[in-house]
């Protein structure tokens, strides 16, 4: 028999229902792989085993054909809220914190039956792409340890990559979970913007954040977006419907599809072994039946830009709220403007002290005009850009990277070449459409690389589809896993 820890969700399902295996036996198995595992990856900020036991004790009681996700083991990126368990962030100034309710999207897992494992690492407030600015612990790529899993979601990448959990939480703003599941060699997606409630999301740049969920195949994480999606009377900006379709092109293949390829792609620093993916799955889509075409995009560098404009705008006004007095940490002062201060100044890192002054400085009068309105009016060009794009072609196809991981330590010094790690991805973001990355081959130093799949807004299930195709013959989870002994384990 397989190790209990390959299952894919419906196959567990199956599992389940004709009741060859339980959720406490399931669970169990996970928090060995975690138990053995976590010292080398350090993928959790925070681990859950007892309540996961209970949890899955209250489950056996159930009948498993009436939850989506029964007995699924699940981890949560730490900055989305979850009512039992620490919301830190990977903050000093929220350390300790417990939310009083549970994100929508948590509370959707679990009305589904999925059991919470624990709370993943992640950039402080999801800032960063390599996992690194978290104030408790660098988390480790499972594929090399050396190497970053990427980030902000690289608690979460790690998590699924090591084969800890089946499926976790991520959040993505300007790419985060889709640089890290690509550094990671795992499926990784965000909707389209509204398509899953922020509510209970720690907001960073509310006009950009999207959770979404990072798994081993295009399956699951179409079984998990169905779950995850739809309608929140407690976030407005959701889009209207339940999301249900996810699933509904999933066996339709790519033949017949107009995909295109961005122009001028090689431009843009893409590694030797990132262009041969590309090339690969270029000729696969040829010779499955797609048209594929080439096609103009906004500048890359001029999406860089933009969103990093209008992120730190958003950020700088909505990290206001962190003041020592309603959250988490508060420093002794005499006055309280000087608590403020201090409350601030020692509970927030580095690279979020960064965007929040540049996120007041492209706010403030002055430079208003000259950056944030700017940017703006960038994002309406951008968003009209691939409006007019989606109304010729399906999808769009291209690395969610233009490298592989990169080392720990390697880019923390150069905050500029850091953000150019989001080159690819942010474009979905500033457009507010669906985009998804899974695992399309390995490096020659062996680590993964991912091929970003963007279709247009609303058009998750024709997303998934294509992706499903392009996995099934990318074949990656045959081919490849990552290596063990690379662990120390
Ligand atoms: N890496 C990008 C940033 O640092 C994106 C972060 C994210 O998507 N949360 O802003």
């Amino acid at each position: 028999m397989q190790p209990l820890t390959s299952y894919s969700i419906s196959r567990l399902q199956e599992m389940f229902a004709r009741g060859t295996v339980g959720p406490v036996e399931v669970v169990r198995a996970y928090l060995d792989e975690i138990d053995s595992k976590e010292g080398a990856v350090r993928a959790f900020i925070e681990t859950s085993p007892d309540q996961a036991i209970e949890r899955a004790k209250r489950l056996e009681r159930l009948d498993p054909k009436e939850y989506p996700l029964y007995g699924v083991p699940v981890a949560i990126k730490d900055n989305i809220c979850t009512s039992h368990l620490h919301t830190t962030c990977a903050s000093k100034i929220l350390a300790g914190y417990t939310p009083p309710y549970d994100a929508t999207a948590v509370s959707r897992l679990l009305d589904a039956g999925a059991v919470l494992m624990g709370k993943t690492n992640l950039d402080e407030f999801a800032m960063g792409s390599s996992t690194e600015n978290s104030a408790f612990q660098i988390t480790r790529n499972p594929w090399n340890t050396d190497c970053t899993p990427g980030g902000s979601s690289g608690g979460s990448a790690a998590a699924v990559a090591a084969g800890m959990v089946p499926v976790a939480l991520g959040s993505d703003t300007g790419g985060s979970i889709r640089q890290p599941a690509a550094f990671c060699g795992v499926v990784g997606m965000k909707g389209s913007y509204g398509r899953v409630s922020r509510y209970g999301l720690v907001a960073f740049a509310s006009s950009f954040d999207q959770i979404g969920p990072v798994t081993r195949d295009v399956m699951d994480c179409a079984i998990v977006m169905k779950v995850i999606s739809g309608h929140d009377a407690m976030d407005s900006t959701t889009l209207p419907g339940n999301g249900n379709d996810m699933l509904g092109s999933i066996d339709k293949g790519i033949a017949g599809l107009k995909v295109a390829i961005p122009a001028g792609m090689s431009g843009w620093g893409m590694d030797e072994d990132v262009r041969h993916s590309m090339d690969d799955t270029v000729k696969f889509l040829e010779t499955s039946g797609a048209r594929v075409s080439q096609v103009e995009l906004p500048d890359m560098d001029v999406s860089m830009a933009c969103y990093y404009v209008l992120a730190n705008a958003e950020a700088s006004s909505n990290l206001a709220r962190f003041d020592g007095v309603k959250y988490g940490y508060r420093a002794e002062a005499a006055t309280l403007s000087g608590m403020y201060r201090a409350s601030r100044g020692e509970g927030f890192g580095e690279e979020v002290k960064r965007r929040i002054l540049l996120g007041t400085y492209v706010l403030s009068s002055g430079y208003y005009d000259a950056y944030y309105l700017k940017a703006q009016n960038v994002r309406k060009m951008i968003r009209a850009r691939f409006q007019d794009v989606f109304d010729e072609i399906d999808i769009i196809a291209m690395p969610t990277t233009p490298t592989p991981a990169f080392g720990i330590g390697e880019k923390v010094d150069d905050p500029v070449a850091m953000y150019m790690s989001d080159i690819f991805t942010t474009g979905a973001n500033i457009a507010g459409i669906p985009a998804i990355s899974i695992p399309a081959g390995l490096s020659r130093e062996g680590l993964p690389i991912g091929m970003q799949l963007i279709a247009g807004a609303g058009r998750e299930a024709l997303l998934l589809g294509a992706a499903g195709a392009l996995e099934k013959n990318c074949r990656f989870r045959e081919r490849c896993l990552p290596d063990p002994r690379r662990w120390g384990v």
